[in-house]
């Protein structure tokens, strides 16, 4: 399977070779310029074939190379990155595109490769014949090592760090029997609530909170800004940090997810991510965004893959209401959910969660034997749990 692995470049890196980056970050964009002025003015498009507009373009690749001094398949790929654009363009319409930063695309064994040395740093990457260490977890070094194919990689700056995000090719696990399945929750006070032989609740509360305090500050900000503007500069860096945080608890959710699922060899079940609602709801504020929920569906179903453990997407309607004993219809206070029919209250994601768990293990005990039942009966044999 295809796999983005991301690295950090270090912050240890010396002040000339940052300079170095910057600066061929810099002839990147001045190449996509030249590309792209000369494919407008000439009006390229009107060839309509990619194939005749990037030989047009092949007109200037010596001027680009020569006065920029880019390694040559560096100039190729902004090329590439123009007609790219044009390409699209001329399927979708409107106005004619304009010409955006883009990252540079890197291809493995020309303009860069990745290697080990010393002891300080796990990898280094070697770009345009300077060499950078990198900061990347665990998981990451062992997705690399591990890689049947290293493929391009696009190097980018993001709040002030450089950035490359490798694309690789990994082998799959063996698909794994499932002995069960883990029913998870996607929360309202718990990021997650993971329900085997016991719940576990995986939790980010004091993240969350400073999530809802960011959002107060940018409201606050915003109610401040002169007529017209939108944003600042300091509204941007309080989006930054809150997006920082929604892919860490996105990333440690997922990976704890996995790990309770490959310790346990039980099958994730998680809910289809319903519609998400246009803007965001201040409600929402202490809770998972749709955003990071999406995500952590997104990360569970690669790592589960990458370690051959079955994910089944259940339909998410009425798992928060049933009540997982009686199967009664119930109401969510808060984060109690009581049934109406029996009575019983227990935590609302632990009892969703549940739910999942058991929609899921009938989808599977029906895939394997439609005449089985015996799987569909796990459920039941799961502990009640109540309050928190
Ligand atoms: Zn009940």
């Amino acid at each position: 399977m295809k796999l983005t692995v991301q690295l950090k470049v270090s912050r240890k890196t010396n002040k000339a070779k940052l300079l170095f980056l910057e600066e061929l970050y810099g002839k990147y964009q001045t190449a996509l310029k030249l590309f792209y002025n000369y494919a407008k003015d000439n009006q390229l498009h009107r060839l309509g074939k990619r194939s005749l507009i990037e030989k047009e373009l092949q007109k200037l690749y010596y001027a680009v190379k020569e006065s920029l001094n880019l390694h040559s398949q560096l100039v190729q790929s902004a090329r590439r990155d123009v007609v790219n654009d044009i390409m699209s363009w001329l399927k979708v319409g409107g106005e004619y595109p304009k010409l955006l930063e883009k990252p540079l695309t890197l291809v493995y064994d020309r303009s860069y490769r990745l290697f080990e040395h010393g002891k300080e740093f796990k990898l280094w990457a070697k770009i345009c014949g300077v060499a950078y260490p990198l900061e990347l977890g665990d998981t990451q070094l062992g997705l690399i090592k591990k890689a049947e194919k290293i493929g391009e990689a696009k190097l980018l700056k993001r709040d002030d760090e450089w950035y490359l995000h490798v694309s690789i090719e990994v082998k799959e696990a063996e698909p794994l029997n499932p002995k069960g399945v883990l029913g998870v929750d996607l929360g309202l006070r718990n990021s997650a609530v993971v329900t085997g032989s016991k719940p576990v609740f995986i939790k980010h509360r004091r993240l969350l909170y400073r999530v809802s305090y960011y959002w107060k500050k940018i409201d606050l900000l915003k109610s401040k800004l002169p007529k017209g503007q939108r944003t600042s500069k300091r509204i941007k860096r309080l989006w930054r940090k809150i997006a920082r945080i929604n892919r860490f608890i996105a990333h440690d959710t997922s990976a704890k997810i996995v790990k309770l699922a490959l310790k346990t060899q039980k099958a994730i079940a998680l809910e289809k991510l319903e519609v998400p609602n246009s803007g965001y709801n201040r409600e929402w504020s202490r809770r998972l965004s749709n955003w990071v929920r999406g995500k952590i569906i997104k990360y569970v179903q690669y790592k589960a893959k990458l370690n051959g453990i079955p994910v089944i997407l259940v339909n998410p309607a009425h798992t928060s209401r049933e009540c997982h004993v009686c199967g009664g219809d119930g109401e969510r206070f808060s984060s109690t959910f009581k049934c109406k029919v029996c009575g019983r209250t227990y935590n609302a994601d632990f009892n969703a969660s549940v739910n999942i768990a058991r929609r899921a293990t009938s989808l599977l005990a029906r895939r394997r034997n439609p005449a089985s039942v015996g799987l569909r009966d796990d459920g039941r044999k799961l502990p009640i749990f109540s309050g928190e």
